[in-house]
């Protein structure tokens, strides 16, 4: 499996004849076009976990005629934008719902922002949690009441995806958060057991370099990658 980042939270994932896009927002590199261009893959599909800007970017349209199916976030067939996508060619994906198509299987959780978060099987056996805005944002101006309900939220989502085990997770460790940052995060990966952690939603910080604490608690045995410039490769057996 090859992985792209593009940024922020958006990714390029190619298993087998399978290419995927998560939250293909922007694209500055334009590494998307290229490999739409060389068409070597048989499905393409194109998944947005929710409508904010820095996630869900029109861009994407121009991938249609290649594209399998477009997979969104329900909240996205409230906007505009949608209006300029192939409606036949789009499946809305509520929380907790099911999908399948050739070469993959999706499923969604919910998110702590809009949206969901997604869970992808590919044919090989491959799975692959893209978390989308679904973290434990704490900010530091938050009131009191506000940081709990932050709190609680996350982790009643959380302990949904209890036991879950994927050899790939995207999911935010977003600088703006300060010391804040790794909490989600920490709780995430003793609740889903992953093979690869990825880091996103971290534009214009530097990579992260996870605290001694998060590595005493994390499993051992779990990759990690923070990649900062969009075009960034890794290969995952
Ligand atoms: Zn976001």
């Amino acid at each position: 499996m090859e992985i792209v980042y593009l940024l922020n939270s958006g990714f390029m994932v190619k298993d087998e004849n399978i290419l995927m896009l998560f939250d293909d927002y922007e694209d500055p590199e334009k590494i998307v076009d290229r490999a739409v261009g060389r068409g070597n893959f048989e499905y393409l599909y194109v998944l947005v976990s929710h409508a904010h800007f820095d996630h869900f970017g029109t861009h994407i349209r121009a991938y249609a005629p290649q594209t399998s199916r477009y997979i969104f976030s329900n909240d996205i067939k409230h906007t505009k934008r949608v209006k300029m996508f192939p409606s036949e060619n789009i499946t809305f994906m509520k929380k907790y719902s099911e999908w399948e198509g050739a070469g993959l299987k999706v499923s969604t959780y919910d998110s702590t922002d809009v949206g969901v978060s997604f869970l992808v099987e590919t044919a090989s056996g491959k799975k692959i949690f893209h978390a989308g805005d679904f973290n434990w944002w704490d900010w530091y101006n938050d009131t009191p009441a506000q940081r709990m309900l932050a709190e609680k939220s996350f982790k009643r989502q959380l302990k949904k995806m209890h036991g879950l085990e994927v050899d790939v997770a995207f999911f935010p460790v977003d600088g703006r958060l300060g010391e804040s940052q790794e909490r989600g995060v920490t709780e995430f990966v003793n609740q889903v057991s992953a093979k690869r952690l990825i880091a996103m939603h971290r534009v214009g910080y530097p990579a992260w370099r996870p605290s001694r604490r998060f590595l005493e608690s994390a499993p051992e045995d779990m990759k990690i990658w923070s990649p900062t410039d969009s075009g960034e490769k890794l290969v995952v057996s």
